[in-house]
């Protein structure tokens, strides 16, 4: 067992997260979120109180069914200290709005069950696809009129790289893809190479600058890595891009809702992103697809559905493309998953962006410096980026047995998710995550950590120190870009 570094005693961080807590500007949001807790500092008071006299957390409850705990019901979650479990898993699965619930059960009951075929234009169903893509726009940095809300992002992806594909200049053969990308994304471009008749080249994100040639035709690029939580660059990777003629298309599923994007700033092609990240819009909740505003006239969807058509009620053979970011549509809308998004949308009002971003960057850094601070010396290592540049709003650490103990974490009430073969994902959600939850996460974690080295015997094997990226100490420095092979999990 390691011994605390005397300056940071854990009361001295209980009570720095007290303290961040009551100075954070994005407090109140929480409440805008069902977590099963009532989110009042008096009751994790009374919870911690009860826990250090009990000298842990092994009373605490199971997390139940994640994303499943709706409607305010705390559930299993509560534990015997009435409180609610942790949530570090909302760049998996958003936690519910409190918004949705009735706005669905009114989009049911009254638009569908009494309205029925009437609410496609007197309820607006029509026009959800871009009325929402407009609400979506603000948090990417786009103008109204880019934005489309509709399939999953795997088909959005298909969507823009073929379009690209076809916008680029003649004689462009190969498109280059992210090699650390999540795999859908390089199934589909894959599959979009094949279709095209370029060659796919795999080049980890900060090489894609130097990779981009006149041979390019396009490069897919994720802003944030979903495993490392390493934060690319966006604007300098698109410069690249366009010097060399290409045409850039990101991936925003995991920095869109967690920091500000500037998609039309920077400017970008075209991108997509996921809604039931850090936009909590539900579990299947349909995918964006961003096209700049000059390359709609130009944007050759691969699947043109008759909801892209300009006319799409005048039924005709023919095809002709919608203006605009119908343009990316394909079929009938999703309307029941997209208008739980649009409810959700609900939650950033009058949140600042910048704000998000400052309390994503404090959030982990905390969370770091609690994990330095309690975790046993050498067992653990971030492979997330110390440099607030290079950071989204996760934390990964690799961890030996990180599966079983991202196990006993849920069973304790703190909520990540494991990848393959050996990291642990803790996803820092600022509009609902506070930081006593960063330091409960971290307490739980060390003392998980600390019994199952004890109950192995001191010669553990787990020492990771070798390496220069363990925890805890300064400058601790993050692995490189290249994943292992084959070990990745199904969800994202
Ligand atoms: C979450 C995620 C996806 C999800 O794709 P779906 O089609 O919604 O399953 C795709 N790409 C990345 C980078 C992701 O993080």
């Amino acid at each position: 067992m390691s011994e605390l570094p005397a300056a940071v005693a854990p009361d001295a961080l209980a009570a720095r997260a007290a303290a961040l807590d009551a100075a954070d500007p994005l407090a109140h949001v929480r409440d805008r979120f069902a977590l099963g807790d009532t989110s009042r500092a008096d009751a994790a008071d009374a919870a911690d109180a009860a826990e250090a006299g009990a000298g842990g957390e092994a009373g605490e409850g199971r997390e139940g069914r994640e994303g499943g705990a709706a409607g305010g019901a705390a559930g299993e979650g509560a534990g015997a200290v009435g409180r609610a479990p942790v949530y570090l898993d909302g760049n998996s699965l958003g936690a519910l709005p409190t918004t949705v619930l009735p706005r669905l059960a009114d989009v049911v009951a009254r638009e569908w069950g009494e309205l029925r075929i009437r609410s496609w234009e007197e309820s607006g169903w029509w026009t959800a696809p871009e009325r929402i893509g407009d609400r979506i726009a603000p948090l990417v940095g786009a103008a109204p009129g880019q934005v489309v809300v509709g399939d999953s992002t795997s088909v959005n992806v298909f969507k823009a790289l073929v379009a690209a594909v076809r916008m680029a200049p003649q004689g462009r053969d190969e498109i280059l893809v992210d090699a650390a990308t999540f795999p859908t994304d390089g199934y589909i471009a894959q599959s979009a190479a094949r279709l095209t008749g370029r060659t796919l080249r795999a080049v980890p994100a900060d090489g894609i600058a130097r990779a981009a040639s006149d041979r390019t035709a396009v490069a897919l690029v994720n802003h944030v890595d979903y495993r490392t939580g390493r934060l690319h660059d966006l604007r300098g990777v698109t410069a690249a891009l366009h010097a060399a003629g290409a045409l850039a298309v990101w991936d925003l599923c995991h920095s869109a809702g967690a920091l500000p994007v500037a998609l039309d700033a920077d400017g970008v092609d075209l991108a997509v992103g996921c809604t039931y990240k850090y936009l909590n819009g539900g579990p299947g909740a349909p995918a964006y697809l961003y096209v700049r505003a000059e390359h709609q006239p130009r944007f050759d969807s691969p699947l043109p559905g008759w909801n892209s058509h300009a006319d799409p009620f005048g039924m005709a053979p023919g095809y002709v493309a919608a203006q605009g970011p119908a343009r990316g549509r394909v079929g009938t809308p999703e309307i029941l998953s997209l208008l739980a998004l649009d409810a959700a949308l609900d939650a950033w009002e009058g949140v600042a962006l910048a704000d998000v971003r400052a309390k994503s960057l404090a959030l982990t850094d905390f969370f770091l410096e609690c994990v330095a601070a309690t975790a046993p010396a050498g067992r653990l290592e971030s492979v997330t980026p110390e440099a607030h540049a290079e950071r989204g709003s996760q934390v990964s650490l690799r961890c030996v047995d990180a599966g079983e103990v991202m196990r006993e974490l849920t069973a304790r009430g703190v909520v990540g998710d494991f990848r393959r073969p050996d990291v642990l994902r803790f996803g820092f959600t600022p509009l609902y995550t506070r930081y006593a939850d960063a330091w409960r996460a971290a307490r739980v974690l060390a003392d998980i950590l600390v019994e199952r080295d004890t109950a192995a015997g001191t010669a553990d094997t787990a020492d990771l120190s070798a390496d220069p990226g363990v925890l805890p100490g300064a400058g601790t420095e993050t692995r490189p870009e290249g994943q292992p092979e084959g070990d990745r999990e199904g969800t994202p």
